[in-house]
C-alpha cells in the first residue's frame, strides 16, 4: 500500500466513466468503461486495510477484499485473481451486478464521509484483466475421484456448486434447458448490466476445468429424474424460481399487460440472435410504458423499454424512494436515461380502452406508515386519492415464486409452505433435502434473492455433497 494511509483524503472515490447518455439509451452494451490500470491503482490505494474489514463481513461470500486490493495496488493481478476465486466462483459477474451499495461498499469505513472504495469495479477489473492475460484456474493439483454429480440448472447456484466439485476432483455434469449457461445472468439480467460474452467466457473456463454442460436439456422433458438418479452419485437442484407474481388486479390479463421475465427474455433472444420461438419479442417502441414494482427486475424492464425506443417510461412503486429494494446505482442510471419515477402509488386495476387493450393503470396514493415485520415502512393507502396513469403497455415486476416441478414429485423432496425446497444449511449435510441423494440451493431454497447469495449456497452445497460422498 501507499506510505500515506490518509490517501483517501487526497484521492476522491472515482467510478469508471459511463458511456454518453445518447448512445446508452439505444444500445444493449455495458454502460461503464473499464477502469484503467492507473485508476485501479489509485482507487485501491484508498483502502485503509481496516483491522476488522466490514466490507468482507458484509459480503455474502466473504471475499478477501482488503487483501486483493493490496495485491492489485502492487500490480500482482494474477495473484489477486487466484485469491478472488478462492471465495467466489464468478467474481467478474459479481463485480458487475452485485448491489455493492447495500453490501461491501455500503459497509466500507470510508463510505459516509469520504466515499467507499470502489470495490465492485476493481473486482471486475481483476478477473477481466487476468483472463485477458491468459490466466486460468490452476487445476494441476486436482486428484480425480470416481464420483459424478448431476447439477440441474446452470445459474449462479449450479455454477458455484460445479466450481467447488470440479476443484475437488468430483465430476459435475450440468443440465440446463437454455442454450447458454448463466440462468438469470443470461436470460434475465440485460446486457447493458452484464454483457453475454462474460458468460460465454465462463463456459469456456469451466469446460476446460472439467465441468460438462448438457444444454438445451430440460429435466422432466428431455431426461427423467429416474435416469439421472441411476447414473449419478448425487444431484444438486439449482433451478431458480420462475412463477411471476401477480397483484390480482382487475383486467390484469388484458392485451398490453406483460410479465417482466418474458419481456426481458424476448429482448435478450433478439439481442443475442437466439431462437425466438420460445419467447416472442415484445416491442415497446413509441409506447407509453408503465412498469409496476421497485426491485432489480423493474429497473431492468424500465431501462430495456427506454432502449427499445419507448415514448415515455414510468416506474410506479408503492413505497418511497428510501424504501425501494432496487440498487441505488441502478435507480440513478435509470433516471439519467430518462425514466420517470412515481413513488407512493399502488395499482388497484388496469383501465382498458374500447378495444379491450390497456389504456392506463388505476392508482391510489400511499404514505409511509409503521414498519412491517421485516422493519420496512408499510405503504398505507391515502383515502380519496384514486387517479389513472396513462399507459399503452404495462409490465408487472412484482417478483417470482417457485414454479411447479411435476418431475420432482415422486422423489421425497420436501416442498415448504411457499413452494420452495427445504434444504437447510444446518442439516446433517449442508443443503441436503429430505431425499439424502438430492441437494439444493439458490433462489429455489431461499426465495428470489441475489446472484452472490446463490453462488454462496451452491458452493456450500458442494461441500455438503462431498461430505455425503465421503470424498
Ligand atoms: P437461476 O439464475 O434462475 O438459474 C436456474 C437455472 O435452472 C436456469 O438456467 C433454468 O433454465 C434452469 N432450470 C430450471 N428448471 C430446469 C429443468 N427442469 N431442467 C433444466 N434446467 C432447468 N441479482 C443480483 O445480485 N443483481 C442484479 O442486478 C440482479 N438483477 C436481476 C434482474 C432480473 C430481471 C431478475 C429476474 C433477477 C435479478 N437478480 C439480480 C437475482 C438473481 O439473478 C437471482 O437471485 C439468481 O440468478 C438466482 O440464481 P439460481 O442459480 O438460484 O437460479
Ligand atoms: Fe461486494 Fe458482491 Fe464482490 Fe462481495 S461479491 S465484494 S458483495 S461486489
Amino acid at each position: 500500500m501507499s506510505e500515506n494511509v490518509y490517501q483517501f483524503i487526497d484521492v476522491q472515490r472515482v467510478d469508471p466513466r459511463k458511456k454518453p447518455i445518447s448512445s446508452r439509451k439505444k444500445s444493449f452494451v455495458e454502460i461503464y468503461e473499464p477502469f484503467s490500470e492507473k485508476q485501479v491503482n489509485s482507487q485501491a490505494d484508498r483502502c485503509l486495510d481496516c483491522g476488522n474489514p466490514y466490507c468482507e463481513w458484509k459480503c455474502p461470500v466473504h471475499n478477501y477484499i482488503p487483501q486483493w486490493l493490496k495485491l492489485i495496488r502492487t500490480g500482482r493481478i494474477l495473484e489477486a485473481a487466484e485469491l478472488s476465486h478462492r471465495t467466489n466462483s464468478l467474481p467478474e459477474v459479481c463485480g458487475r451486478v452485485c448491489p455493492q451499495d447495500r453490501l461491501c461498499e455500503g459497509s466500507c469505513t470510508l463510505d459516509e464521509e469520504f466515499g467507499a472504495v470502489t470495490i465492485g469495479n476493481i473486482e471486475k477489473y481483476i478477473t477481466d484483466t487476468a483472463f485477458k492475460m491468459g490466466w486460468k484456474p490452476d487445476m494441476s493439483y486436482v486428484v480425480w475421484t470416481e464420483k459424478k454429480v448431476a447439477i440441474i440448472g446452470a445459474g449462479p447456484a449450479g455454477l458455484g456448486c460445479a466450481d467447488i466439485l470440479v476443484r475437488n476432483g468430483v465430476k459435475p455434469v450440468v443440465f440446463d434447458r437454455h442454450p447458454e449457461i448463466g440462468g438469470l445472468l443470461t436470460f434475465g439480467i440485460p446486457s447493458f448490466k452484464l454483457e453475454k460474452q462474460v458468460m460465454q467466457k465462463r463456459r469456456e473456463i469451466f469446460t476446460e476445468m472439467g465441468v460438462e454442460f448438457k444444454l438445451n436439456t430440460e429435466v422432466g422433458v428431455d431426461i427423467t429424474m429416474d435416469e439421472i438418479l441411476a447414473e449419478y452419485d448425487a444431484v444438486f437442484l439449482g433451478v431458480g424460481t420462475y412463477q411471476s407474481m401477480r397483484a390480482g388486479l382487475e383486467n390484469e390479463d388484458a392485451p398490453g399487460v406483460h410479465d417482466a421475465l418474458p419481456f426481458l427474455i424476448g429482448n435478450t433472444n433478439r439481442v443475442m440472435g437466439y431462437d425466438e420461438s420460445n419467447q416472442e419479442y415484445l416491442d415497446m417502441a413509441d409506447q407509453k410504458v408503465v412498469v409496476l414494482g421497485g426491485g432489480d427486475t423493474a429497473m431492468d424492464c424500465i431501462r430495456t423499454s427506454i432502449r427499445q425506443g419507448a415514448e415515455k417510461v414510468i416506474c410506479a412503486y408503492r413505497r418511497d424512494e428510501e424504501n425501494m429494494p432496487g440498487s441505488r446505482r441502478e435507480v440513478k442510471n435509470a433516471k439519467e436515461e430518462g425514466v420517470e419515477f412515481t413513488f407512493n402509488v399502488q395499482p388497484t386495476g388496469i383501465v382498458l380502452n374500447d378495444n379491450g387493450h390497456v389504456a392506463g393503470v388505476q392508482m391510489v396514493k400511499t404514505q409511509m406508515g409503521e414498519p412491517d415485520e421485516k422493519g420496512r415502512s408499510r405503504a398505507e393507502v391515502v383515502p380519496g386519492s384514486e387517479h389513472v396513469i396513462e399507459a399503452d403497455q404495462v409490465i408487472m415486476a412484482f417478483g417470482f415464486k417457485p414454479h411447479k416441478m411435476d418431475w420432482l414429485e415422486k422423489y421425497d423432496v420436501e416442498i415448504n409452505h411457499w413452494g420452495g425446497i427445504n434444504a437447510p444449511e444446518q442439516g446433517e449435510f449442508t443443503h441436503q433435502t429430505t431425499n439424502p441423494k438430492i441437494f439444493a440451493g439458490g433462489d429455489i431454497v431461499r426465495g428470489s434473492d441475489l446472484v452472490v447469495t446463490a453462488i454462496f449456497e451452491g458452493r456450500n452445497a458442494a461441500e455438503g455433497i462431498m461430505d455425503y460422498l465421503k470424498v
